[in-house]
């Protein structure tokens, strides 16, 4: 068994992973334990995989997995995850925003014998747009998250076996890791270390896959947009009675003196908004709950040097306890 698993998931990183994968290894040499690193391939497009295999066949340390096409960091980390077997697994960056110096000092705070050990990163050199979005949505997710998930906690954290076991045991597809590594406590320690910019290449998250990532985690950890859906209705409903009650009275005393279609207009538009925000939470739910239900694999394995690994289907089905050869 080695005392250290470095998990990387990379996609797209052929630029920065010879730098990476020395400077990773100049800083785990020096802590003098065993250790292991376990690539995955998220279905690059760029030779990255070839420098993966290229990297495991000269060092038998090196393991990797590549996947059969891009399906997203989370499953990336989740085939990382299961394919280590060291006592402590560190994730990481393949991009050096996790800086590999850091790996000496969490395993130090795993030793005193904390189960997490987290590395939060300051938001320095980050756009103000990005920065003041990003504040917003901690902000918002604390307030409705059952699970405490921070500013600044990305990916980069050490867990002991157990804890990893814990991730591991969770079934659910839609996986959201800040909010598992959250849910399966045990105690937690963490330290900031400052913000680096990216070596080489180009972040993978956009606008877009940064606002449907967000969503995700609010949505995958509680069922609170819900309830709120259910009483933004039942006030404008109230108010809306009263209205209707306001103005019954003030015709019975006044008699009618404006045209009524600009306030039926507005009813109309701001009703039938607030039906479509509700109807999205709502199919939101049910969408999950569909795509729970369908029991898919995470990811689809093209090549491995791992030999302890199964099918990565049969082993999802093997965790629901249903027969290998089920369909
Ligand atoms: N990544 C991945 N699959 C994806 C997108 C990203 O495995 O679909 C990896 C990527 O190679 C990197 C890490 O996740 O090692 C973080 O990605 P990135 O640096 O693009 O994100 P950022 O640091 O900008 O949040
Ligand atoms: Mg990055």
């Amino acid at each position: 068994m080695v005392e250290v698993s470095i998990v990387v998931p990379c996609f797209n990183e052929s630029e920065v992973i010879d730098t990476f994968h020395t400077t990773l290894i100049a800083s785990l040499e020096l802590t003098g334990r065993s250790f292991e690193i376990c690539y995955v391939d998220d279905g690059s497009s760029d030779p990255t995989g070839m420098r993966l295999r290229d990297l495991a066949a000269a060092d038998p340390r090196v393991r990797y997995t590549r996947f059969s096409r891009n399906f997203g960091k989370e499953s990336a980390m989740l085939a990382g995850l299961r394919m280590s077997r060291g006592d402590a697994v560190v994730l990481m960056d393949a991009d050096l925003q996790h800086p590999p110096e850091l790996v000496p000092r969490m395993l130090e705070l795993h030793e005193r014998g904390y189960d997490q050990v987290v590395a939060q990163r300051d938001r320095v050199g980050e756009g103000p747009i990005r920065k003041a979005l990003s504040g917003a949505y901690y902000r918002l997710v604390r307030r409705f998250m059952e699970v405490e998930v921070s500013d600044g906690v990305g990916d980069f954290r050490l867990l002991s076996r157990r804890a990893v076991t814990a991730v591991l045991s969770l079934p659910e597809s839609n996986r959201f890791s800040k909010g598992l590594f959250s849910w399966i406590g045990f105690e937690t320690a963490s330290f900031t270390y400052t913000n680096v910019q990216r070596a080489a290449g180009q972040s993978k998250w956009g606008g877009r896959r940064l606002l449907n990532y967000g969503i995700d985690g609010l949505v995958s950890f509680n069922s609170r947009p819900l309830r709120m859906a259910i009483y933004t209705g039942l006030c404008l409903f109230l108010a809306a009675v009263g209205y209707a009650l306001w103005i019954t009275a003030g015709v019975v005393i006044n008699g009618v003196d404006t045209p009524g279609y600009a306030t039926l207009i507005a009813a109309i538009v701001g009703l039938s908004g607030l039906q479509l925000v509700t109807l999205g939470v709502v199919g939101e739910y049910v969408g999950r709950i569909y795509f729970e239900s369908k029991r898919r694999p995470h990811y689809v394995v093209r090549e491995t040097n791992d030999t302890g690994a199964m099918p990565a289907f049969t082993r999802s089905l093997e965790s629901v306890g249903q027969a290998p050869s089920d369909s």
